[in-house]
């Protein structure tokens, strides 16, 4: 992997699961981070990518994923043997009513045996097309994102291609910082979205689940040796359990970065595809802008 500036900093917002504010809070970054440094952002969460909702990008730059290979089978050479189906373990060969075989290309793992295995050499081995990744220009800087083809898997692999341009990319352009809005939950697209930043974000709310996300969010993080921040978002929601969060996260060696209270503006600002930032100034900006002066302190300066 491409190494960075020394002096280039990449901060990934994570969060257990989905739907805990990660891509807002991303938002508000972005925007605070335009007002001081010169910035590359990143949307890593590629299985349902929307930080471009918010940001709205204009696309400079569009370029196909491909990734592993497809099986498909040529009818006009296929003797309908139905040896490819005894062999694929993955039960992508489907015999039709006529007697033909096709293969299901979302099943299709790319294994490659059925194509060695026919002894009609019928079946073609094409790349697979898994979508398309963009470089695009925000009002807040640049903004490498991607739109996964339907049934396209390999997620964890785009993930570090889009972090691997965003690095060319900041090193062009000088830029101080790369925010990457990561992937939810622990499986590989999160783990590729982390690997090597030098601090990371886990956005995280007061209930049981978000407790448990937490933990094994930091055990994660703690394994890769990342510094790890935490907020906790809709604090207010449950102070109890919000307690109980910040006390989890020093078991972890944590750095608490501050509470985000419960407030419906977050939502009516996504609404306005804005930043919270952008959408109204009251307690909950100023908390997340604390928040951000927190990281900075610690991180950037
Ligand atoms: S093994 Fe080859 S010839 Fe036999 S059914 Fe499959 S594709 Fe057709
Ligand atoms: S390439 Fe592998 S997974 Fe795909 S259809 Fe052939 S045997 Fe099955």
């Amino acid at each position: 992997m491409r190494k960075k500036d020394k002096k280039m900093k990449e901060i990934v917002i994570i969060s257990g699961k989905g739907g805990t504010g990660k891509t807002s809070l991303t938002a508000s970054f972005a925007k605070l981070a335009s007002d001081k440094f010169k910035s590359v952002f990143v949307d890593c969460d590629v299985d349902a990518a929307d930080l471009h909702l918010i940001l709205k990008p204009e696309i400079l730059e569009k370029h196909r994923f491909i990734s592993g290979n497809e099986a498909v089978i040529d009818p006009d050479k296929c003797a309908a043997c139905g040896r490819c189906k005894e062999l694929c373990r993955f039960g992508a060969i489907i015999q039709k009513r006529d007697g033909r075989y096709f293969i299901d290309s979302g099943s299709c793992e790319g294994c490659g045996v059925c194509v060695h295995f026919c002894p009609s050499h019928a079946i073609n081995f094409p790349e697979r097309f898994c979508g398309d990744w963009f470089v695009s220009r925000t009002r807040f800087g640049t903004l490498i994102h991607s739109q996964l083809a339907p049934q396209a898997e390999n997620s964890g692999k785009l993930v570090s291609l889009l972090r691997e341009e965003a690095k060319k990319k900041a090193a062009v352009e000088s830029a101080d910082l790369i925010i990457v809005d990561g992937s939810p939950g622990i499986g590989c697209p999160v783990i590729a979205s982390i690997t090597g930043a030098d601090a990371v974000v886990a956005v995280t709310e007061p209930s049981l689940s978000g407790l448990h996300d937490l933990e094994r969010a930091a055990q994660l993080v703690n394994h890769f040796n990342i510094p790890l921040f935490v907020c906790i978002s809709k604090w207010d929601i449950n102070a109890d359990l919000s307690e109980r969060l910040q006390e989890k996260s020093l078991d972890y060696n944590a750095t608490m970065l501050g509470r985000i209270d419960y407030d419906e503006d977050v939502t009516l600002a996504q609404l306005a595809e804005l930043s919270l930032m952008e959408y109204k100034e009251g307690k909950t900006s100023k908390q997340i802008t604390e928040i951000w002066e927190n990281l900075c302190q610690q991180i950037v300066n």
